[in-house]
């Protein structure tokens, strides 16, 4: 698409890597305007969960779309986002009894930060520092920024980005570190501890135990600091179970969910809370109610489209299928050669190539995702770490193409 006006989020224009024009994308595969079938090995960016193009979620769109289009929703209401609310609060744990919307991963975080200081502020003792993971990644808007890993991706806006408290991945045995230095932080009267739970997505698919979450929700309660939970990535079965905290019995006081919410197909996400949290906001009192809105809070559309995705986990054997997934991942993530560190959690593999050159702006990502483009797999390493996510329809021929250009890509890249 040369000569498009189009400015493509973390793109490098000034390298021409050619920019494929999808025509057409359905259950595992996307198809491109030059005929090509290309595998969605990374399910669009981890938001894809049943496949592309779901009939029943389609369906469920179309159908919405005769009805109401988008309305106000500071005062007013519709019939999908009622029922998505009692949906989502009969399938997530019980504690999480309110449902704020909104209509991405980074703002869903947004919200849950927001409603953390909200709580404090509106009960007379106000917090000021969040607690967070190092390598987290929670989103790109500024206070998303803020709670995740400083690097290259957010150098230039450092100074908008507000202080936190860091604690040190739980690297195997390491792990009472990670516990030691989020209990002197908790002494602290800290805000609110926010992680992704079980695996770190973006800070490189790092894998830690459900004992540590376990643990660190543990503590976190002991010192009544807020623990939120980012199942933007981890929820709707990724991580194996329906959120990954369920792995470890943890419930967050507060948890942001998006990406498969729709099965992946239009914008939407939620921040779940307590009844704690939602009652520190209630008062006769105009100036503590929650402050904060986008102008399409719970979309018709997009609450419709998670509606029908509720009703494939209802309907369908969903959990089934991501531990075939997952098995069958197994399989060839141990046949696979050429890489390095190997780890799995449900349905999402990663490894590494061995180079010497690592980090996000390795040379070899672009040079393995370009290979990918050339086998018709589409794969995007975070530097020399490639991962798999799937959609969880993919079949095992497709399955079989994605390794073995991953152990192409390691054969011609590494020694
Ligand atoms: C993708 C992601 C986000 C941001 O979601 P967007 O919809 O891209 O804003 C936040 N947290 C985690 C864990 C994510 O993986």
């Amino acid at each position: 698409m040369s000569g498009s006006p189009v400015w493509h989020p973390f793109t490098q224009h000034g390298l021409d890597e050619p920019i494929p024009l999808v025509t057409r994308a359905e259950g595992a595969a996307l198809h491109t305007a030059d005929g090509r079938r290309i595998i969605d090995a990374i399910s669009s960016w981890w938001v894809t969960t049943h496949g592309h193009c779901h009939p029943r979620i389609m369906a469920a769109i179309a159908a919405q779309t005769e009805r109401i289009d988008q309305i106000i929703y500071a005062g007013w209401t519709h019939e999908p986002a009622e029922t998505l609310a009692r949906g989502l609060t009969a399938i997530m744990p019980p504690a999480l009894e309110y449902v704020f919307y909104s209509d991405s991963g980074s703002t869903s975080v947004e919200v849950a930060l927001k409603m953390a200081l909200g709580f404090w502020a509106n009960r007379g003792e106000p917090r000021h520092r969040v607690l967070v993971m190092e390598h987290s990644y929670h989103g790109d808007t500024i206070g998303a920024m803020s709670v995740g890993a400083r690097g290259v991706f957010n150098q230039a806006y450092a100074p908008l980005l507000f202080d936190v408290g860091t604690i040190p991945f739980p690297a195997n045995s390491a792990e009472q570190v990670t516990l030691d230095a989020l209990e002197a932080a908790c002494r602290e009267r800290p805000v609110a501890f926010i992680v992704e739970p079980l695996i770190l997505g973006a800070g490189g698919m790092l894998i830690y135990p459900p004992a540590v979450l376990a643990e660190m929700r543990s503590i976190c309660a002991r010192h009544n600091v807020l623990f939120i939970a980012d199942e933007v990535m981890t929820g709707w079965g990724r991580a194996g179970t329906l959120l990954a905290c369920e792995q470890a019995d943890v419930i967050p006081d507060i948890l942001c969910l998006s990406k498969g919410l729709t099965g992946g197909s239009v914008p939407l996400a939620v921040t779940m809370a307590t009844r704690p949290i939602y009652d520190a906001h209630l008062s006769d009192d105009r100036s503590k109610m929650f402050f904060h809105s986008s102008s399409y809070t719970a979309n018709p559309i997009a609450c419709a489209a998670a509606v029908a995705n509720l009703e494939i986990w209802r309907d369908e054997p969903v959990l089934a299928r991501i531990a075939d997934l997952a098995e069958r991942q197994a399989v060839r993530l141990a046949a696979v050669q050429g890489v390095v560190g190997k780890r799995q959690i449900g349905t999402i593999t990663a490894m590494e190539i061995p180079v010497s050159d690592h980090g996000y702006l390795a040379s070899v990502g672009p040079a393995l995702s370009r290979q990918f483009r050339n086998r018709n797999v589409l794969l995007r390493p975070l530097g020399n770490t490639i991962y798999v996510m799937p959609p969880y329809c993919i079949d095992d021929p497709d399955l079989d193409t994605v390794y073995d250009a991953i152990t192409g890509a390691g054969r011609h890249l590494s020694g």
